[in-house]
């Protein structure tokens, strides 16, 4: 007799540590049995975090969006001869970070193009800059691709980048860059960026130095559920050699205003069941992660709240600001009020808790 779906689920449940098959057979289903997987997430997160629902009062700076990569999935990075293009100075950063500080953020994420001309030197100053002018903020930022380009534009190992990051006031990686770990699609979808090896190398070193770091996916593009599955296997790997990752976020493609999609190379990003599904099946599969963000500001605070019921436990940040999401065609990107957040866990009857970074309950 064949293994049921539902044998499956409850298998898992019970302790079954998810296969990389397995979980491209979840990601696949089309039918009732999805909202079978989101239960089963469900009961699991329940069991795991209780009914708590987070978020961390946070603010975007973006710094630059003069890019080296241009990436087809993006709609935010620009040439440096674009007429869109900026570029702030060390004043301007400063007086967005004291903004910040008004606003009673716990992190500020620098989240910006990698620009062609910047050295390990250049992320220092930002970090430091940041640093004085929000002391105790966690300053959340530089990819495993920035900490490769810093590294390479300043003749150091990346193991130096970080330590120097660290120095100058980095709080936590982001862990973004990842989008699918799989070099076949990367060499579609974002073919100037570092490779999988790579990516996986400057992540694990950096935990190995006790910098902790999110974990990412951008799914919806041209990847198979088999390379959302590789993706995720990678990522698990990870979490069982260092503990290092915070929280999982998924994060739903964006098409509209992107070279991949006007080139006809990706569908108009992924639909609702996938993002239900991306939730449930993280929460399922990543049995080392305590957490699973819902990115409101990719799908939507309705489909946010359908995720929280898949699985998710945490709503991301406040942002006050997000033009990566805006640029690609995301609206309502920019701000997610508190009370609007504690509106919708009420209405899941959870109770809505500010978080830290690095998931301390404020
Ligand atoms: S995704 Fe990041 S690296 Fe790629 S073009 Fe956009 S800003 Fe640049």
């Amino acid at each position: 007799m064949p293994y049921s779906l539902h044998n499956l689920l409850d298998d898992t449940l019970a302790g079954h540590r998810l296969t990389e098959e397995e979980a491209v057979r979840l990601l696949s289903t089309r039918d009732r049995d999805a909202l079978a997987i989101a239960a089963a997430a469900d009961e699991l997160r329940e069991r795991k975090v209780g009914n708590v629902v987070t978020y961390v009062r946070n603010q975007n700076i973006h710094v630059t969006n003069i890019c080296k990569n241009l990436c087809g999935f993006c709609g935010f990075g620009r040439r440096a001869d674009d007429p869109e293009a900026f570029c702030d100075g060390m004043d301007a950063i400063r007086e967005k970070a004291r903004t910040a500080v008004a606003r009673n953020v716990t992190e500020i994420c620098l989240l910006s193009g990698v620009h062609p001309d910047y050295t390990l030197d250049s992320y220092v100053d930002l970090i430091s800059s940041v640093r004085a002018a929000a002391p105790g903020v966690d300053i959340h930022t530089a990819s495993p691709e920035e900490i490769a380009w810093a590294a390479e534009r300043s003749g150091v190992p990346t193991a130096t980048v970080i330590k120097r990051l660290r120095e100058a006031g980095l709080g936590t990686l982001q862990g973004t860059a990842a989008e699918i770990l799989v070099d076949e699609i990367r060499r579609v979808i974002c073919p100037n960026k570092c490779d999988t090896a790579t990516w996986v190398r400057i992540i694990k070193e950096a935990h190995t130095l006790g910098v902790r770091s999110t974990a990412t996916i951008m799914y919806g593009s041209c990847e198979s559920e088999a390379d959302r599955a590789r993706h995720l296997a990678i990522l698990r790997e990870i979490q069982d050699d260092t503990s290092g990752f915070t929280e999982f976020v998924p994060l739903s493609f964006i098409h509209e205003k992107t070279a991949l999609y006007r080139a006809g190379l990706a569908p108009a990003g992924a639909t609702g069941r996938e993002d239900i599904l991306m939730a449930a099946v993280a929460r399922l599969f990543l049995d080392n992660f305590d957490h699973i963000q819902v990115c409101w500001g990719k799908v939507g605070t309705k489909m946010a709240e359908a995720a929280l019921l898949s699985g998710a436990d945490d709503f991301g940040g406040t942002m006050f600001c997000d033009d990566v999401s805006t640029d690609a065609g995301g609206e309502g990107a920019d701000y997610f009020d508190p009370a609007e957040m504690q509106r919708i866990a009420g209405d899941l009857g959870r109770t809505l808790r500010q978080r830290t970074t690095t998931y301390e309950l404020v």
